[in-house]
This record gives C-alpha cells, sequence and structure tokens, in this order.
C-alpha cells in the first residue's frame, strides 16, 4: 500500500520530475561535453541556479516558458481552469526572478538564463552556451587585472 496520499504521490513525482527536466538535461549534456564541470543547485546562492560554476562566477537557469512566462508563444499560454490563479502564481515567479537576477548580479556572479524553446535548436543552444562561458564578467574589485582561464 501506498504511503502517500494520491495527491502527496503526486506532488512527489512532480519534485522528481523537475529535478531532471529534460531541457536542463539538454544544457549539461551540452555544456559536459564541452569539458565545462558545475556545480548543480548552489545552495548557498540566492535563487538556487540550476549551474553553478564557482571558479568563473557564473551561474545558468534553465526556465521553463510556461512558468516563468516568456515572451514566446509557449510562455503567453492560458489555461481554461483558474486562469487568474495561475497568472499570479506565474507573475509571482517573475518577481522573485527578477529579485534573484538582481541578487546575484550584486554578489559578482554572471547569470545565463536559458528557456526551454531556446534548448531546441541543439546548435544554435552549443554556440550560446560557449559564448556564455568564455565571456569575462564585469570585473570585481578582487580579481582586476587577474588572468581568467
Ligand atoms: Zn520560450
Amino acid at each position: 500500500m501506498d504511503v502517500l496520499t494520491p495527491e502527496q504521490r503526486r506532488r512527489n513525482m512532480a519534485a522528481i520530475r523537475n529535478a531532471n527536466t529534460k531541457p536542463e538535461m539538454v544544457v549539461r549534456r551540452t555544456l559536459h561535453r564541452r569539458g565545462y564541470r558545475y556545480v548543480l543547485r548552489g545552495r548557498n546562492l540566492p535563487g538556487r541556479p540550476d549551474l553553478v560554476f564557482p571558479g568563473r562566477h557564473k551561474v545558468i537557469f534553465v526556465h521553463g516558458c510556461y512558468w516563468h512566462m516568456h515572451e514566446c508563444r509557449y510562455g503567453c499560454v492560458t489555461p481554461r481552469t483558474n486562469a487568474a490563479f495561475w497568472r499570479a502564481k506565474r507573475e509571482g515567479n517573475v518577481a522573485r526572478d527578477r529579485r534573484t537576477l538582481q541578487a546575484l548580479r550584486d554578489l559578482g556572479w554572471d547569470v545565463l538564463i536559458v528557456w526551454e524553446c531556446e534548448t531546441k535548436d541543439a546548435a544554435r543552444l552549443e554556440a550560446r552556451l560557449i559564448d556564455y562561458m568564455k565571456a569575462v564578467g564585469l570585473p570585481r574589485s578582487a580579481d582586476v587585472g587577474l588572468p581568467r582561464d
């Protein structure tokens, strides 16, 4: 017999799915194949970014277009039921994303948002990720003048 109620089971399964959502796996595989190593879900950082590159002071978020209201056809969908409720929830996500982005930048981190819809074109995604990884961020007082890898 299942020790969880159906509702708990549903949440539990949703959480498991969320942890390894396909768009995030695509990003992870792409970077890993190119030799970039990362830490998953930086626990000490605002917003717990999906991928963290501590030495480079870079983080990547992989955002679902619907939940984070991307301005694309997947992000502009309006649910048929409880539209106001879901809209408020998604707008809450967007507001939180904005605060998270600012907090990370204030701490000196470069932030890249990869949208789910941008993970469908493998060549473009790879080019974008590599550009981001190679870009030198804004100099921080502690490491101005130091060579970067
Ligand atoms: Zn999108």
